[in-house]
């Protein structure tokens, strides 16, 4: 069995406490393999090694173009191991095969490959992230130069339910912009976390501009956040989680972004293709059996559709496959935990005693496999569900959809709204009109049209209200890891000098 150290600044090093965990796979309970757990001690060795790196390495003074060079040789490698990525994280995630090698590891390559292109041109005169220089008319005989330096030492912790796409997500941007990072994968998932730092240091990023610390998040993740020598903290993970986050961050006032949870409204009107919107609801909801932050799991139909919509659903639902994670015809996969499976069976007896309709569907049809050696959940669908239902305001993160009925525009804006929550949203309508009529209405960070889930490495994506703040992805994504500095130039000194006068008036000066 596979047994993995910690990564401190590129050596792999045992953990100071000798303590190791198990890595599993939650659709039979076996052993992925072993991996040391970092404690308070370990992180502070990766922050002095990250720290020394960025003060006095050579990785912050690169240009862009020599960082690019390294992600993408760090993309290439990804794809030359790609088989051996999918596998891993679906067996220590809990995801079908089909959705590991479709979705998360070609996005996470996707993803490097993206800020390596963007870093390629970043260099250039007039850069939005290099220096450009600026008029500044209201002081003549001036001008300014606007430059952007990395933050210095970035703290990263991400969840346990996109482990490889979310650390790429914020490593590629954070290395990019010339920042020393320290990633924080979950306890529960840090396998391929761990790959990526391997990966980046075969790509050639010099020691110390990279840790990964496998830990718990009261231990490695509150020092991270609390730690005054780190300068920036970008937080992937639940919204109550979040607000601690940045309490502890306070601490030196350093940057945070925080991306965090859902509970997202899928609206459906009756002018709206039917047959791919029912398909479409499927896959917001059930991908990766509804553990998505942005996932679908509020389903809006117009009453004209109401019954006819919820009919081909159930359909569908009964005949989804569950099964083990390494099986390409599995549908639907594990949770990842006893833990989460008790929180949303919790939320399955709640639903049906607020008054909700159950349909409880979905087979397990596959030979020689016993569901009850793993965490599963059958694709859950709620009818009638009303506003003041707790399945329809919390976030349950499982395959558990809550379905309401709106009457018009008005109607389906103010449901879609009425949560604390704020990251994505789809309206399914053959009008455009209406679709952005509705979609200005939406307080969420994401408005899909007719599709849902496609995520671009080039647009940003992040929340509104209590699911967060800050962006990933894009050029906004890189933008955040960056500070900017203004130098004012006045080159031969010749602005006229009235501005001193407010301190020290010329007739007051002993030297005239
Ligand atoms: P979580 O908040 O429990 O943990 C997230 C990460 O924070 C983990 O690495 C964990 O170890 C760490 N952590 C826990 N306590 C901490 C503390 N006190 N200080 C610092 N770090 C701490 O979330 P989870 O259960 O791992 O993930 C599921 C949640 O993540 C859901 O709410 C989901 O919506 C959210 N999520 C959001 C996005 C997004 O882009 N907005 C993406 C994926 C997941």
């Amino acid at each position: 069995m596979d047994k993995y150290d910690i990564l401190v600044g590129g050596k792999w090093e045992k953990p100071e406490s000798g303590e190791y965990g198990r890595a599993i796979d939650p659709s039979n309970g076996s052993v992925v393999a072993e991996f040391a757990v970092a404690g308070k001690e370990d992180t502070g060795r990766a922050v002095e090694a990250g720290r020394r790196a960025f003060e006095h390495g050579e990785w912050s003074r690169f240009s862009y173009r020599k960082r690019a060079g390294v992600l993408a040789r760090a993309a290439e490698i990804m794809e030359e191991i790609s088989e051996e990525l999918n596998e891993l994280e679906s067996r220590n995630g809990g995801k079908p095969i089909r959705q590991a090698s479709f979705f998360d590891i070609p996005l996470a390559i996707s993803c490097i490959q993206y800020y390596a292109s963007l870093g390629e041109s970043a260099d250039r005169e007039g850069s939005q992230f290099g220096r450009r220089k600026i008029e500044q008319p209201d002081y003549p005989g001036t001008y300014g130069i606007i430059d952007h330096e990395p933050y210095g030492v970035v703290g990263a912790i991400v969840p346990w339910n996109v482990p490889l796409l979310m650390a790429a997500w914020k490593t590629a941007p954070a290395l990019l912009a010339g920042n020393s990072v320290l990633l924080k994968p979950s306890h529960i998932t840090p396998l391929t976390a761990l790959k990526l730092g391997e990966i980046f240091y075969r790509a050639g990023l010099p020691e110390g501009t990279l840790s990964v610390l496998p830990g718990e998040g009261k231990v490695v993740g509150s020092e991270l956040a609390s730690n005054r020598d780190i300068d920036a903290l970008s937080f992937t993970g639940s919204t109550e989680t979040g607000k601690e986050v940045m309490r502890l961050c306070s601490g030196n006032a350093k940057k945070v972004m925080l991306e965090l949870g859902g509970k997202s409204p899928n609206i459906v009107f009756e002018d709206a293709n039917l047959d791919r919107a029912v398909r479409a609801a499927m896959f917001a909801v059930f991908l990766h059996s509804g553990q998505l932050c942005e996932s679908g799991t509020r389903l809006l139909l117009s009453k004209k559709i109401y019954d006819k919509f919820l009919e081909r659903m159930e359909k569908r639902a009964a005949s989804m496959r569950m099964g083990p994670t390494d099986d390409m015809g599995t549908d639907i996969g594990p949770l990842i935990s006893r833990k989460q499976l008790d929180k949303v069976k919790s939320y399955i007896d709640l639903g049906v005693s607020e008054g909700a309709r159950l349909i409880h569907a979905g087979k397990n049809d596959i030979t020689e496999w016993d569901p009850a050696s793993g965490y599963y959940v059958k694709p859950t669908i709620f009818a009638d569900v009303t506003r003041d239902m707790k399945i329809s305001r919390e976030e349950i993160f499982g395959p558990v959809l809550a379905v309401m009925k709106f009457s018009d525009e008005e109607e389906a804006a103010s449901l879609a709204n009425d949560t604390i929550y704020g990251l994505a949203s789809a309206i399914w309508t053959s009008d455009m009109g209406r679709a952005f009529r509705v979609g200005r209405q939406i307080r969420a960070g994401t408005v899909w049209i007719n599709d849902y889930h496609l995520l671009t490495t080039y647009a940003p994506r992040g929340g509104y209200k209590q699911s967060g703040f800050g962006r990933e992805l894009g050029e906004e994504g890189f933008a955040e890891y960056l500070q900017t500095k203004h130098y004012f130039i006045n080159e031969d000194g010749q602005m006229e000098d009235g501005a001193y006068d407010v301190v020290n008036a010329t007739g007051n000066d002993p030297e005239a």
